[in-house]
């Protein structure tokens, strides 16, 4: 199938993780950083992770250089602009774009200084680019519960008008879902969506407890939900969507090769599989490589495609009448 003519659907996207490479060496070269190195191909190499990475948290430390720069208004706005820009020049129809607000506050910038910057990166990429965008507000779980409560409800304002949910991420550990209940179900009675990370990196029981406690309708990866038969139950159930991210999956070790990964066995079993790249420049992809990988190696074929297409669409935080328009595209 001729992928990159194909329409897609975008829904785990980090910002931080998919800054465009030049730009990032661009502007931490503005930003004053001593990084030691003289061309964009060295500069790749501090922001992208190899594929033999050891864990999750090794390539959660490829972030750190895009943080460091991303703490003014126009360059969060200027890297928002240019990955709307990148993803509607690979077909991509509609991007769910995630980010941690606490994360660009080190320079001074208000809560809602960081959130407008990025909303308005988005509303400019939809106005020039045919695409639409919407914003997912990410609670590290490395910071304490009091910082959710922080983003849930300062970012309460802009539900409507840009911000669509709010999700759960960085390191896992067990048992995290008990640890932010309060905060993430304040969140649902705001009005959020939710989308957790979870059962990530080997612990199924998360997947579990962020349906049952956190009331998520969408598991970011989701690779071991096998692992606990109460959480595969369950996704089939209530129909929560997996978003799968293949290489990311296997760059943190969460499986050992794409052959590996459990997600065909999902898919066939009905569970509702989306693919997704997590992070453009630190995985180094983009959602055509994605899957043009998954079919070369058939793991999926073009019906599955247009299936994912549409678990995509309805998943995805989008209004009624977005949705009509994305359907609208496949056909
Ligand atoms: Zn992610």
């Amino acid at each position: 199938m001729e992928i990159k003519r194909l329409p897609k659907i975008e829904l785990h996207c980090h910002l931080d993780g998919s800054v465009r490479p030049e730009t990032l060496f661009e502007l931490s070269k503005k930003e004053g950083l001593d990084l030691g190195v003289e061309t964009v191909e060295e500069f790749r190499k501090l922001v992208e992770a190899p594929q033999d990475c050891k864990s999750l948290d090794e390539y959660l430390e490829k972030f750190d250089i895009a943080n460091k720069v991303m703490q003014t208004k126009e360059n969060i706005t200027r890297i928002t602009y240019e990955l709307m820009e990148d993803v509607a020049a690979d077909n991509v129809k509609y991007i769910e774009i995630r980010f941690a607000p606490l994360l660009h506050i080190n320079k001074g910038l208000t809560f809602e200084e960081i959130v407008e910057s990025v909303i308005s990166g988005i509303k400019r990429g939809e106005e020039e680019f045919g695409i639409h965008g919407n914003l997912i507000l990410s609670c590290m779980r490395t910071m304490p519960v009091e910082a959710c409560f922080e983003v849930v409800e300062k970012g309460a304002k802009y539900l409507g008008k840009g911000v669509v949910a709010v999700d759960l991420c960085s390191s896992e550990r067990a048992g995290f879902p008990e640890v932010f209940k309060a905060p993430i179900n304040l969140a649902k009675k705001l009005g959020y969506r939710i989308t957790i990370h979870a059962g990530e990196t080997g612990i199924g029981e998360n997947v579990l407890k962020s349906i049952e406690l956190l009331d998520a309708e969408r598991i970011g990866h989701g690779v071991y939900s096998k692992d606990c038969p109460e959480a595969y139950k369950l996704l089939k159930e209530k129909n929560v969507v997996l978003e799968v991210c293949p290489t990311s999956n296997v760059q943190t070790k969460a499986v050992v090769s794409y052959e590996e990964h459990p997600m065909k066995e999902y898919f066939e079993d009905g569970i509702k599989v989306t693919i997704n790249t997590d992070n453009m420049t630190v995985s180094n992809t983009d959602l055509n490589k994605e899957y043009e990988i998954l079919e070369d190696m058939n793991i999926f074929n073009e019906d599955d495609y247009k299936q994912m297409y549409m678990y995509g669409v309805e998943a995805s935080f989008a209004t009624e009448e977005v949705k009509e328009k994305l359907r609208s595209y496949i056909y």
